[in-house]
């Protein structure tokens, strides 16, 4: 008796119903919306055999009790950036509710080990910048020190919104005791990106979420009147960073699934009658392979050196945030595969560029693995997000085939 892959489409027209306007979905964390769409879901979870609590971090358990302690955690996010999609997030939640309905009635209840559904807390950081909130505070990660100042556009701070959904800031770190018994984590969430759809395949199994290299490098050259300035005097600070514009490219392009991003650059003082005095860029390098990002980070600073000599410049680096890359877990990953094989013939191991609630899960040391079905044109964070449903309820299907595959993997471990 497989998951409900229809119950699980027809939940989620339910809650795009519920939650979204005519821009799209609007279930940002910590808003009356967000809160709404958890109702909501809890109603829903209320016909199974299950207990429910929030931790300390606002992340939403469920827990389906098992002959053993031991326990697999299916999960994702119910809330959205402003504008959303309907899918990013909802579907992993949604199709973990039908998984774990399905498990409830083959076992009468008690399977033979432990199942919990987390609807994880502000994964987006929609309102205040600060992604991946609750499963940070579960893996021991979280920045209270950095995000209590936060505050949103309205210039409500983040300490308040929180505490008016019955989250204490000092004490988010109390979500780590949910890692107690967790034997793995499982997530299914839309691509985002255009990858299986040009491969023409519905799924496919994720290797890890990418590191990232985020930096600021800066130009000096010298200011300079664009009208008397000979071009063979100058010190055109905007040369130099327009050449590495370029140059990350290729750089990028030795690699696979490596990328690379100047999504930013300022110029100083910015006026058509001055040679630019100094230029401001910004770099996001990222790819699964620590090794590869390493050299990809070596040889763009050895560039901007080189460029900045030949254009008469001095250049700066500093570091604005940087992550390792998560690799998921390598048994994980072929279960994963073997659900994908079997449900839809064909898979594909794929890195994700974005991060997820499921990196956290890894670091903490929890087995983990994704699964990604095709997004239509690529496209996320939109209200134009979309999966064809019947890619949507193979991607139940498959999922629902891992999860069994994952408690057989968990009850055969010592
Ligand atoms: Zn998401």
């Amino acid at each position: 008796m497989p998951a409900d892959a229809q119950l699980a489409i027809d939940l989620l027209k339910e809650l795009r119903a519920l939650t979204s306007d005519e821009h799209g979905a609007q279930r940002v964390a910590w808003t009356p919306m967000w809160l709404k769409a958890r109702a909501w879901f809890q109603q829903k979870l209320n016909t199974l055999p299950i207990q429910h609590h929030l931790d300390a971090a606002g992340n939403s358990w469920t827990t389906l009790r098992g002959e053993s302690p031991r326990t697999l955690i299916l999960g994702s996010h119910l809330d959205s950036v402003p504008n959303g999609g309907w899918l990013d997030g909802a579907l992993g939640v949604v199709a973990a509710f039908t998984v774990i309905t399905r498990i409830s009635a083959e076992f009468h209840g008690r399977p033979p080990i432990t199942i919990r559904l987390v609807d994880w807390a502000d994964e987006e950081g929609a309102r205040f910048g600060r992604s991946l909130f609750g499963s940070s505070a579960f893996a021991g990660t979280q920045s209270i020190e950095q995000d209590r100042g936060r505050t949103d556009a309205a210039g409500t701070r983040m300490e308040d919104a929180v505490a008016a959904c019955g989250v204490s800031i000092e004490a988010i770190g109390e979500a780590r005791r949910e890692r107690q018994e967790a034997a793995a984590y499982l997530e299914l969430h839309i691509e985002q990106g255009p990858v299986l759809e040009k491969l023409g395949l519905p799924l496919g199994v994720v290797l890890g979420t990418k590191g990232v290299e985020r930096h600021a490098i800066t130009f000096n050259g010298q200011e300079a009147h664009s009208g008397s300035t000979p071009m063979k005097t100058r010190r055109d600070a905007l040369a130099a960073a327009a050449k590495l514009a370029l140059a990350v490219r290729p750089i990028a392009m030795q690699h696979p699934d490596a990328v690379s991003t100047v999504g930013s650059l300022k110029t100083y003082p910015g006026i058509v009658t001055a040679v630019v005095g100094r230029c401001e860029v910004a770099l996001d390098q990222r790819d699964l392979d620590p090794a590869i990002l390493g050299s990809m980070y070596a040889e763009a600073q050895e560039k901007s050196r080189q460029f900045a000599e030949e254009e008469g410049c001095t250049v700066e680096w500093s570091r604005i945030w940087n992550i390792a890359p998560v690799p998921f877990h390598p048994e994980l990953i072929q279960l994963c595969e073997q659900a994908i094989n079997e449900t839809a013939g064909q898979s594909h191991r794929l890195p994700s560029g974005p991060l997820h609630d499921a990196a956290e899960v890894s670091r903490a040391g929890i087995p983990t693995v994704m699964m990604f079905v095709q997004s239509l044109r690529g496209i996320s964070h939109n209200r134009i997000e979309d999966t064809r449903e019947d890619h949507l309820r193979l991607a139940v299907d498959a999922f629902d085939r891992l999860a069994s595959k994952t408690i057989a993997w968990i009850a055969a471990r010592p």
